[in-house]
């Protein structure tokens, strides 16, 4: 089954930019698919628009998941300074109306995957780059999403850090099953990470090939 379904789609922002042409693309359920290319060439375009924050200019888009199931992970990590690790991951849940137990057992869930069970209580300025790199993948999966969109999510940590957490996402990606689209201009991170690659030209960004990758090894 199809998670998204972009056909013929063009992008082109206010100021005259031409993000996105004729792009084809589809999310297949439980895939992690890598888009590689170059900066500016229109993948976290592509994640707006997957994710339904923005319209296509031209083309259709089909989406089969709810507009609320999506978790995004950024660069930044985005983490809440006032507030506990814990309840980082937690509060997001409870503002989307879960139960106070419930939530706080996709908390527990969530933060063992990362392997930050013992940081519950920390407050994120405690914690290495890597670690709140973590917390902010937890916080994603933490509400079971359809589909989880990661924009560059290592491109700021040191090399041995973001080795770990490749490691660590090809883990929990086993574990959850979940869907992945991961965006990144790095060959090796997309050959080691996802299932499948498409590959973007410099903008106006269209898919130039699509790779079906071995699966990986976890
Ligand atoms: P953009 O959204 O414009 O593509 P990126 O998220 O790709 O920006 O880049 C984040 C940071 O990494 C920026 O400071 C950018 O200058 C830098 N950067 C972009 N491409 C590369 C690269 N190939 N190698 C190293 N640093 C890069
Ligand atoms: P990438 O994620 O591959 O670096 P982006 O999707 O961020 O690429 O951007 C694609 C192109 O569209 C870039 O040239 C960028 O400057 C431009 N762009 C992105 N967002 C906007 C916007 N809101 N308004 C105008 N131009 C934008």
């Amino acid at each position: 089954p199809q998670l998204a379904q972009l056909r013929g789609v063009s992008k082109f922002y206010e100021n005259g930019v031409e993000a996105l042409r004729d792009v084809d693309l589809d999310v297949r359920a439980e895939e992690f698919l890598a888009l590689l290319g170059p900066s500016g060439c229109g993948k976290s375009t592509i994640l707006r628009l997957i994710a339904g924050l923005e319209a296509p200019s031209a083309g259709t888009l089909t989406r089969s998941f709810a507009a609320g199931s999506v978790g995004f992970v950024f660069q930044e990590p985005t983490l809440m300074p006032w507030a506990k690790v814990f309840d980082n991951v937690f509060l997001p849940l409870r503002l989307a109306g879960q139960s106070r137990g419930k939530a706080a057992a996709a908390v527990e869930q969530a933060l063992a995957l990362v392997g930050l069970e013992a940081f519950q209580n920390a407050f994120p300025n405690e914690l290495s780059g890597g670690m709140k790199m973590r917390v902010s993948i937890a916080r994603a999966l933490a509400p079971r999403p359809s589909l989880i969109l990661m924009d560059e999510p290592f491109a700021a940590l040191d090399e041995i850090t973001r080795f770990q957490l490749n490691d660590d996402l090809l883990r929990l990606r086993h574990e959850t099953g979940a869907t992945i689209v991961f965006v990144t201009h790095s060959i090796f991170e997309a050959a080691y990470l996802s299932t499948r690659i498409a590959v973007m030209s410099p903008r106006p960004g269209r898919i130039v090939a699509e790779i079906d990758a071995e699966a990986p090894r976890g």
